[in-house]
């Protein structure tokens, strides 16, 4: 079997810090407000603080909503190729304890993807590590290195890279579960 790699954060599922970011500041922001990859970057300096606090006592992924057809197609796709979620959970850009994202990541994809074994779990910041054969990722730095077939998911902060760079790079562009789909499974 071919080995997979999936990210979770905006491939998986979608909206998340967005979502308290929302509740945080009462606001109704959606993904095209945000102006790049962090949504902290929508929040006054002098409110950072306190909206890390805010943070630490929410859960991130009772705010997302599972990709359309994600689950669907991963279960498919589990049946030919050897799956790994990949997912990094901490950063050093803002000074926090990230051990409760780890465990909410854990949790919420045993609940919506109980056909993934958590030994199929790689908590990662640096993924040109992985050795797999297929990447699938909404952030262009996380498919360097090995792979014979790589993704970009379709996000917000990553429309604006062109087809020609994408090329240059052996990366394709997709923008929904159905079109790996029928990339992986149809083809
Ligand atoms: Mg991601």
């Amino acid at each position: 079997m071919k080995k997979m790699m999936i990210d979770m954060d905006d491939v998986l599922c979608t909206g998340g810090h967005l979502g308290i970011l929302n509740r945080f500041l009462n606001t109704n922001y959606t993904m095209e407000d945000m102006p790049g990859y962090f949504v902290e970057d929508l929040i006054p300096e002098e409110r950072l603080t306190e909206y890390y606090e805010f943070f630490q006592t929410q859960n991130v992924y009772d705010y997302v909503s599972v990709m359309k057809d994600a689950v669907e197609v991963l279960e498919k796709l589990s049946k030919k190729y050897q799956i790994f979620i990949c997912t990094a959970y901490y950063t050093d850009v803002y000074e926090q304890d990230y051990s409760k994202l780890l465990l909410d990541k854990y949790v919420w994809l045993r609940e919506k993807f109980p056909f993934i074994s958590p030994y199929q779990y790689v908590f990662i910041n640096d993924k040109s590590l992985l050795e797999c054969d297929i990447k699938i990722d909404d952030r262009l730095d996380n498919l360097h290195g090995y792979g014979e077939t790589k993704f970009l998911f379709t996000s917000h902060h990553n429309q604006d890279i062109s087809e020609e760079e994408l090329a240059s790079q052996g990366i394709v562009r997709v923008s929904n579960w159905k079109e790996i789909e029928m990339l992986l499974l149809e083809k």
